[in-house]
């Protein structure tokens, strides 16, 4: 029998018209499967990781239940990336239409080649945890037990310490 699990995705991207790429995105991901999908606000973040001068990307996160496995969502996620002009060769920092990366899977690990979850960068990354915060504040990263919640707040208290230091 194939489980229903909830999932987390990130939404991201700089180029074109943002906002309805995501809104085409979300829309795919239901007609590939996903159900019970519930999105965060959209944020302005500035590039993390990019070429200097890239500019600013939206992020959105989304959680749902999907009834298959983390590799075949995350085939449907490329494919998806691809439809909305995302060459399948691609640098990661570069500016991009549409970039999905999953973030969490129930309460699973991976740790494949292609595949990694918890999206290993997830937790030193604000643009992620910020709008995961906002729908799925108590969902627990099953590797460490913190939840979204906690781990931004640890982020923020990390970073406010850091601008202290640099302030001195
Ligand atoms: P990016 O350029 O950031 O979209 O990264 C895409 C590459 O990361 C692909 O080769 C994926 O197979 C790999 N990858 C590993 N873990 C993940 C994940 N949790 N979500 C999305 N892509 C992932």
């Amino acid at each position: 029998m194939i489980k229903s699990v909830k999932i987390a995705v990130l939404l991201g991207g700089n180029l074109g018209d943002t906002a309805a790429i995501f809104d085409r995105a979300v829309e795919k991901l239901r007609s590939g499967g996903v159900k019970s999908i519930r999105r965060s606000a959209v944020l302005k973040n500035p590039a993390v990781d990019c070429v200097p001068g890239t500019a600013d990307f939206l992020n959105a996160a989304l959680t749902g239940i999907w009834s298959g496995s983390a590799g075949e969502l995350l085939a449907l996620c490329q494919r998806i990336e691809r439809e909305e002009g995302r060459p399948a060769e691609h640098s990661s920092r570069e500016s991009r239409t549409l970039d999905l990366d999953l973030i969490l899977f129930g309460d699973e690990c991976i740790d494949q080649m292609n595949l990694k979850v918890p999206h290993p960068r997830a937790r030193q990354r604000k643009f992620v945890l910020g709008p995961l915060a906002e729908i799925a504040p108590d969902w627990r990263f099953p590797d460490s037990g913190e939840s979204v919640a906690d781990a931004l707040k640890k982020l923020e208290a990390a970073e406010c310490s850091q601008t202290r230091e640099e302030a001195r």
